[in-house]
């Protein structure tokens, strides 16, 4: 529930080691993130699909105008 992002939250060096950490523990989440999502947005936007409630502002990531916002490098 922090602000910065989850790999830092959790105090990893990275999102690689986040990514090897959800590959191993979290392995259906990992593979349901093929996209390769930044976490706490694709948790969120789990979260959205599974109560119906709809906040993006295109219906598909690959049309949307925050797609930078959900995907791409983290620093
Ligand atoms: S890219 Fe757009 S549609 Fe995809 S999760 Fe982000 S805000 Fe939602």
């Amino acid at each position: 529930m922090a602000e910065n992002h989850l790999w830092q939250d959790l105090g990893l060096p990275g999102r690689v080691e986040l990514n090897a950490l959800m590959q191993t523990r979290f392995t259906a989440l990992k593979t349901k993130n093929a996209g390769d999502m930044k976490w706490k947005k694709f948790f969120y936007r789990q979260l959205c699909e599974q109560a119906e409630v709809l906040i993006c502002k295109s219906p598909s990531c690959a049309n949307c105008c925050d797609y930078s916002v959900c995907f791409g490098p983290e620093t």
